[in-house]
């Protein structure tokens, strides 16, 4: 328990004069051609949503979670409609939501039958003592919070169906597929009073057991975030990604001096050569510094900072816009 001492030097931390910035990712994996103007339009659609909360003097928090909440409802992403199908063709997803200011933290894996875990994450976070919810839990607690349940239909796009059908024939390999076509959704942000957020949020691997639960919910795997250092969000094979707890160890090394994108290397780096782990990330730190990295051939990602919007899909892509420009928002 925090004496009142340490409460305080917590609320301290916060400067007012903080310039915001958001940064959202889409997936990192490799993105197919079909697939790459939608999650380019759709990254920068959720970074703009996320910067117009922050720029109104909305809260890092708020402004994570819409910016998922606008991929989730995008079925070019795997997160809310467009989630990949497990073995029996239903979809499991998981969510997390992390409050730099206090830790507070809440996340869901395996729900279903509900348009945006993220915001059931998020009431994990405020409305019980607990951090994660699961499975049949987390569908009861959604219907005593008065979250609509939607058919399972309703989230199910042709692309999961497709790559669903072609994984079930003998000698396919799920994992490889997932590879081939990602999408799980993310975003990190600080707010003009200096606090940070991260949230995450996905359909997890193609033709999954049932009941895999994957790194996006693990606090410290599928994100973190810290007034104190910073906030990162994260993608790629959710077991090599827990296996490293990515998203602490890129706030550790972040802690002992190197910026985002510096810890980030190191980070993505470590999770190859340890356990022949892919993925991608999105950081800010506590000074507004950010980046977007991937050791993966794609990541489509977005981030909005001094009222300029930057976003890629490509490695070495990095497209510069001003957010009033009309390319803006195409
Ligand atoms: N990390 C997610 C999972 O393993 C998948 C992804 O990011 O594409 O559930």
């Amino acid at each position: 328990m925090l004496s009142d001492s340490a409460t305080s030097s917590v609320t301290s931390l916060e400067h007012l004069d903080m310039k915001p910035v958001i940064v959202v990712h889409g997936g990192a994996g490799n993105i197919s051609d079909k697939r790459v103007p939608g999650c380019r339009a759709g990254v920068k659609r959720a970074a703009l949503k996320g910067y117009d909360i922050l720029k109104g003097g909305g809260s890092a928090l708020d402004a994570v979670e819409e910016a998922v909440v606008v991929m989730e409802d995008d079925p070019h992403f795997n997160a809310g409609c467009g989630s990949v199908l497990n073995e029996k063709g239903e979809i499991e997803m998981d969510a997390i939501i992390m409050d730099g200011k206090d830790l507070g933290s809440g996340a869901v894996s395996a729900v279903r039958c509900i348009a945006n875990p993220i915001k059931l994450a998020r009431l994990v976070m405020e409305k019980t003592d607990h951090v994660c919810l699961t499975d049949r839990g987390a569908s009861l607690f959604a219907k005593a919070q008065g979250v609509e349940e939607v058919p399972e239909e309703s989230l199910v796009s042709e692309m999961a169906r497709e790559r669903w059908e072609k994984n079930l024939k003998p000698g396919s390999d799920p994992v490889a597929s997932q590879i081939q076509d990602r999408g799980t959704v993310g975003a990190v942000a600080i707010d003009n009073s200096g606090n940070v957020a991260c949230a995450t949020s996905t359909g997890g691997m193609t033709n999954k057991m049932v009941g895999r639960v994957g790194d996006t919910p693990c606090i410290g795997s599928g994100g973190y975030a810290d007034n104190f250092v910073g906030a990162c969000s994260t993608t790629g094979h959710g077991e090599k990604i827990m296996t490293v707890t990515l998203a602490r160890i890129i706030l550790y090394h972040m802690e002992q001096g190197m910026s985002p994108e510096e810890a980030s290397d190191t980070a993505l780096t470590y999770m190859k050569t340890r356990v022949r782990g892919l993925g991608g990330v999105i950081v800010v730190n506590n000074s507004g510094e950010w980046t977007a990295t991937f050791s993966t051939n794609q990541m489509s990602w977005a981030a909005v900072k001094d009222d300029v919007l930057e976003f890629g899909v490509f490695r070495g892509e990095n497209e510069t816009v001003n957010i009033d420009h009309p390319l803006a928002s195409q």
